[in-house]
């Protein structure tokens, strides 16, 4: 590969994931943070990187693990963000949102829940725990409340034909939007994966022809929803999901991914470690706690935005999801532009 160019170092961080924790209290089978993720971020470490959130414009802080409502002191670091104006954007299982709810409420502006069935025998199925009540539970709680909850949908083998009802779920429960995303079965990074890929959650060849015309169905008839966003994706979005799982059949190419998520946003684990995006390990070498500014500015990792840029990372062709931002908020409230969107 010719040499690359490397990329100067970020000015600004507009968005950044921070995992709270690497315990969670799921047990998807596609994951395994739950079945060896043990540390959890210090206090201390996020009041330490307080400074260089300032000086990076941040303007949202994703809160994600794991499952960050397993750390004991999570209200306490939403506080921390709360006090320097930077908005709380909370990634959740929502196994003990409704606990939890009230607390929320006062802390975080915007909740996303994953919610991978629309029965009882489904969630059990894909997030090995029988806790679907309880999750649909959590979002009603806080959407009483007045909380924005969106819910996120992960397609797959086991769920794939249940696409309209999650939408029609999602309204009943009170969620603002439902967004939708393919299962990822090629990256060791994500989900912490040590064992084998989780290949057989992926759709078949006949599978995927069922999910296009189901696609198709919901794009005709849910016009409304599309246009006020309260399906997050577009349609040409839903069917590079069909696209990528015909591709996995080995029915033509994955589809084009166009993505500048590493130029916007990063993503600091239980660790400290910086890395480009939730697929792509970062180059370790600089702790992006306190110094965040330091790890950015680190030569390998512009290094690997370089590559990341110029289209030379082979997770980036298989990517469930990419993320183009071009300036304006990086959190709205659901269905209204500013957001990110998948691309
Ligand atoms: S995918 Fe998310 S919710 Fe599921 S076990 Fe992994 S960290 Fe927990
Ligand atoms: S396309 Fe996916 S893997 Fe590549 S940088 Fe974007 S989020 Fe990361």
């Amino acid at each position: 590969m010719p040499l690359l160019e490397t990329s100067a170092a970020l000015t600004q961080l507009p968005l950044v994931t921070l995992y709270l924790s690497e315990r969670c209290n799921s047990r998807c089978v596609t994951c395994d943070y739950w079945r060896f993720g043990k540390q959890d971020v210090t206090v201390e470490a996020v009041r330490g990187l307080l400074p260089a959130l300032r000086q990076l414009q941040t303007e949202v802080v994703l809160l994600s693990g794991g499952e960050p409502l397993l750390h004991p002191q999570w209200a306490e670091i939403a506080a921390l963000l709360r006090g320097q104006h930077i908005g709380r954007w909370l990634l959740s299982s929502g196994l003990s949102l409704a606990k939890h709810a009230r607390r929320v409420s006062e802390l975080i502006d915007i909740v996303t829940v994953s919610l991978d069935g629309t029965n009882a025998a489904t969630y059990e199925r894909i997030r090995g725990l029988d806790a679907f009540d309880k999750v649909c539970e959590g979002i009603t709680a806080l959407a009483d409340i007045g909380v924005a909850v969106t819910v996120r949908v992960t397609l797959q083998r086991a769920n794939f034909e249940e696409l309209p009802r999650f939408v029609s779920l999602a309204r009943e429960l009170g969620a603002r939007q439902v967004s939708f995303l393919a299962v990822d079965v090629g990256n060791p990074h994500a989900f912490a994966r040590r064992d084998a890929l989780p290949l057989a959650t992926a759709l078949g060849p006949g599978q995927v022809g069922q999910l296009s015309e189901q696609v198709e169905q919901l794009i005709a008839s849910c016009a409304e929803d599309f246009a006020s966003g309260f399906i997050a994706e577009s349609p040409r979005r839903l069917r590079h999901i069909v696209a990528y799982f015909r591709a996995l059949c080995g029915g033509g190419a994955f589809p084009p991914v166009r993505c500048n998520a590493p130029e916007f946003s990063g993503v600091i684990d239980a660790h400290g470690a910086l890395h480009p995006c939730f697929f792509i390990k970062g180059p370790g070498g600089r702790s992006a706690v306190p110094d965040l500014r330091a790890a950015l500015e680190d030569r390998q990792y512009r290094q690997l935005r370089s590559e990341i840029r110029a289209g030379a990372r082979p997770e980036c062709a298989t990517c469930v999801c990419s993320m183009w931002h071009e300036g304006g908020p990086v959190l709205a409230v659901p269905g209204r532009p500013g957001r990110p969107q998948h691309a």
